[in-house]
């Protein structure tokens, strides 16, 4: 047996090594199995070891069964591994040092947007866009919450460029005030020109960008169906990722993918792969459209697709071009900046949320009052458990919001076996690496 990745520090700590005895011969529910041309790969899900267990290992055992007890890939026929998993979480989270300052923040400079797709969540939602005033008032208000301490910005929309007139005032108000501020945006990617990117570098200080991208030439531009577009968005797009990387950021490409464009996906990943893949800055991953507008195939409920989608994944890592999701090294005591204390989203108008996608409902309060709605940030914490999590694979890394639009269906095994492909593509990537 060869050791791939120790278990972590802080939670073998607090597990320790299980004594050896003749009866444990289960294999842990929390042990993931994947097969590689040398043997087999066993991922512990709450201890973070990852191990290589050779053909003979796998078929017999022997030698390797001791240290496979030590550290919990086997226990007794009776153990409950849910207990262990849920002590050692509850444990985490009290050593987790609450921080009192806010520091990470999604802006979202405007609700608007240049384009038209389908499939926008924004649909039907206002548009609106941050006034000057408000984006001092965002700043001040930034500056009152973050202690003095460096910030995270996302920049969001709608598309954020729309209104990056709101962006250079925010900047610039921190940046008066002492505030070291790192960003990041989610955009089309259509709005950037050359003079553009490089205030994004200098001023904007924006090291990481995620643009989304439907399809081939044709495809793209009718699904994106831009207003007042000049020329090929298409062209233009795949400049400004140039542009983008050229100047130092990191690019992730998210593929869309629902029925409609699941063929087409497979030819725009093979241009990208020879446009793209000696710029090691520009990533693409693929990601299953959800059901926010009920317009798409509805996510969790179409298996066909879910197996395209893992199909296409596939494929864009054989092209070498993929987004290496690292394993995870620890067990999860939160999901994201909905049940996180440490960060807010700040609408055009100053009121304040908890996730990206939710602009009009499950506010949390506005920049112009200094109490949050605690209420309303305790039930962004409120997590879906279902009977299968007693023996489910996923529980040490699983935090599946009951408010996060993502999860709406709950959990089902097409979801679980999404999940499952994931983190196998994750355990293969860390034994490679
Ligand atoms: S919610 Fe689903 S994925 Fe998460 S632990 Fe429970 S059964 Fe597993
Ligand atoms: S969509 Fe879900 S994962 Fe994303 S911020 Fe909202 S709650 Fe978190």
């Amino acid at each position: 047996m060869r050791e791939v990745l120790p278990p972590v520090k802080a939670i073998a700590g607090m597990c320790g090594r299980q004594t050896v005895k003749p009866e444990c011969n289960r294999l842990s529910h929390h042990c993931l199995r994947v097969e590689v041309d040398e043997g087999e790969l066993w991922y512990h899900t709450m201890t973070g070891s990852l191990v290589l267990l050779s053909h003979d290992e796998v078929s017999a055992g022997g030698d390797a069964h001791d240290e496979l007890v030590a550290r919990w890939y086997l226990v007794p026929e009776d153990y409950d591994e849910h207990k262990l998993a849920q002590q050692v979480r509850q444990t985490s989270k009290l050593l987790v040092r609450t921080k009192p300052h806010i520091t990470s923040f999604v802006i979202f400079t405007t609700t608007d947007c240049n384009a038209r797709c389908f499939y926008c969540y924004e649909q039907g939602r206002p548009r609106r866009t941050m006034t000057d005033e408000v984006a001092h008032d965002v700043a001040a208000y930034i500056a009152r919450k973050c202690g003095g301490n460096d910030v995270r910005i996302n920049w969001f929309g709608g598309e954020p460029l729309v209104n990056y007139r709101a962006i250079d005032l925010i900047v610039a108000d921190l940046a008066a005030l002492g505030i070291g501020v790192t960003s990041q945006m989610t955009t089309n990617g259509y709005l950037f020109t050359k003079e553009l990117v490089q205030r994004a570098c200098d001023t904007w200080h924006l090291n990481s960008v995620q643009v989304t991208l439907d399809g081939t030439e044709d495809t793209y531009n009718k699904t994106k169906a831009y207003v007042n577009a000049v020329g090929s968005p298409y062209k233009r797009v795949l400049d400004n990722i140039d542009l983008l990387a050229d100047a130092g950021m990191k690019v992730n490409l998210r593929l869309n993918m629902s029925t409609h464009n699941e063929q087409d996906l497979w030819q725009l990943s093979d241009k990208l792969a020879e446009r793209f893949s000696k710029k090691q800055k520009v990533r693409v991953y693929v990601a299953p459209l959800r059901d926010f507008t009920s317009n798409t195939s509805a996510y969790g409920a179409n298996e066909d697709l879910l197996a395209a989608h893992s199909k296409l994944q596939g494929h864009v890592d054989e092209l070498g071009i993929s987004t290496q999701s690292e394993l995870k090294s620890a067990l999860s005591v939160n999901r994201c900046m909905a049940d996180s204390d440490q960060s807010l989203t700040i609408l055009p108008d100053g009121r304040l949320g908890k996730c990206e996608h939710e602009s009009e409902e499950r506010l949390v309060g506005s920049i112009y009052q200094d109490e949050l709605d605690q209420e309303v940030i305790k039930a962004w914490k409120q997590t879906i458990r279902v009977p299968e999590c007693q023996t489910c694979l996923f529980y040490p890394l699983c935090v599946r919001l009951t408010w996060c639009p993502w999860c709406a269906e709950g959990c089902t095994k097409a979801t679980r076996d999404v999940m499952r492909q994931n983190l196998s593509r994750m355990v293969r990537n860390a034994y490679q690496s």
